[in-house]
């Protein structure tokens, strides 16, 4: 199926706006399988949107329009498409009245040019705009379609999304299967360069990835007749990304980094406790918040100053006067204090500079100590984060749930 976009607006035209919409919609109707070969910008002109749809419908089978659904005299979308299609304009009652309510809910007068915003051709499909006056519509005429989509983009963006890709891919006879592979521990533009070749050749399924703090996500998504069909297209991708980029790849169903650990801990009947310094309570926060967490989290103490990592986990005074409270040996004292302390298998510490004050020369703001106790030993990892306090927090906190993940998981 064939596509093309007609963007109204002599705003655009003009460069007073950018046509935002046009790179949305692209965007989103890539990996549907409906193929878009142009795109028009016209102005708010009859004769000239006349002859752009005329043009449109002469080499596509739908025609997306963004624009000019408005109250105003230059609003003359539906106008002319509707006369290109060989349509009339009716009143919709029941649209009129949604469009009274929603003026006087706001305590506004409603003008009677308003009117045409709840005038459609009889047969036509109407788009509900939950986020603006004007509806969109789809006309249909002769096997061809036109989708008509109010211009600004918060009402577009969910329009297009919600009522008419679902649309398309019905019209088309496919539907959308994807699946979210989880990263952590290497960065979006490393990702991406060493699935380039994976990522540039790919049509069906194609792969798109997004980052966020700490995290990269890649998103995989086959155009397909059903769930199974999507399934075994997806899958041979995943196993290739998955063998790329080896023990960074988390999860291949879009979980979280603590949503996986806690799973894992459930299956293992293993118990964990965590003591915090500079995560202040964020890594408990991150098992707690899953329901069924009191299966194995036992407790999680928040150690800030240096009397209460003595005091509560034993960390020896020694150590804080020699190496300090972000230290290796730091962490690991905190960590093994908790598990025997708490009686747990598993025992999370961090300790670090989150800034945007301290540090020293050699561990300056951003230096983070992570360790993981178990029965198999302990294991401690030195970070070098940047960025905020908060950043900093967070990331210790992701960095704490991967030293887990990696020890819990491959047993
Ligand atoms: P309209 O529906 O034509 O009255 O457009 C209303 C407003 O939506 C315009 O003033 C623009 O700010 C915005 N708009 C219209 N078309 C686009 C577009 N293609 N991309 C981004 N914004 C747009
Ligand atoms: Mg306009």
């Amino acid at each position: 199926m064939i596509a093309e976009l007609i963007c109204v607006g002599t705003e655009l035209l003009m460069g007073q706006v950018l046509n935002t919409n046009a790179h949305f919609i692209a965007k989103e109707l890539a990996p549907s399988g409906v193929d878009m070969y142009h795109q028009i910008v016209v102005g708010d002109n009859p004769k000239r949107l006349t002859e752009a749809v005329e043009t449109a419908l002469s080499r596509a089978d739908v025609v997306l329009l963004s624009g000019g659904l408005g109250p105003t005299d230059d609003d003359l979308t539906k106008e002319t498409v509707a006369k290109a299609l060989g349509k009339e304009l009716v009143l919709f009652d029941d649209e009129w009245e949604k469009l009274k309510y929603w003026f006087s809910s706001r305590g506004r007068a409603i003008a009677p040019n308003n009117k045409k915003q709840a005038m459609f051709p009889a047969d036509a499909i109407i788009l509900e705009n939950p986020n603006g006056t004007a509806p969109g519509c789809i006309m249909e005429a002769d096997g061809k379609a036109a989708v008509l989509m109010p211009g600004p983009p918060r009402e577009l963006m969910p329009m297009f999304k919600n009522l008419v890709l679902p649309w398309l891919l019905e019209k088309a006879g496919h539907r959308l299967y994807s699946r979210e592979i989880r990263i952590f521990g290497m960065g979006e533009s490393d990702v991406t360069y060493r699935l380039d070749e994976l990522i540039k050749h790919q049509t069906n399924p194609t792969i798109a990835p997004y980052a966020k703090t700490g995290e990269v996500t890649l998103r995989v998504t086959a155009r397909c007749r059903d769930d199974a069909e999507g399934e075994a297209l997806v899958l041979p991708v995943i196993e290739t990304i998955r063998a790329t980029l080896g023990d960074v790849v988390y999860d291949t169903n879009g979980r979280e980094l603590a949503e996986v650990c806690h799973h894992a801990l459930i299956e293992s009947g293993r118990t964990l406790a965590v003591s915090e310094s500079c995560t202040g309570g964020r890594l408990a926060d991150a098992f707690i918040n899953y329901p069924g967490s009191s299966a194995y989290f036992i407790e999680g103490d928040v150690t800030y100053s240096n009397d209460a990592k003595m005091r509560r986990l034993g960390v020896r005074k020694e150590t804080l006067d020699t190496v300090g409270a972000v230290s290796e040996e730091c962490a690991r004292e905190m960590a093994e204090g908790t598990r025997k302390a708490a009686n747990t298998d598993y025992a999370l510490s961090t300790t670090g500079y989150a800034g945007p004050d301290g540090g020293e020369p050699d561990k300056p703001v951003g230096t983070v100590f992570i360790a993981l106790a178990s029965e198999d030993g302990t294991i401690v990892k030195r970070l070098n984060l940047f960025g905020d306090r908060d950043r900093i927090r967070h990331a210790a906190m992701l960095n704490a749930l991967d030293l887990l993940r990696r020890n819990i998981c491959t047993k």
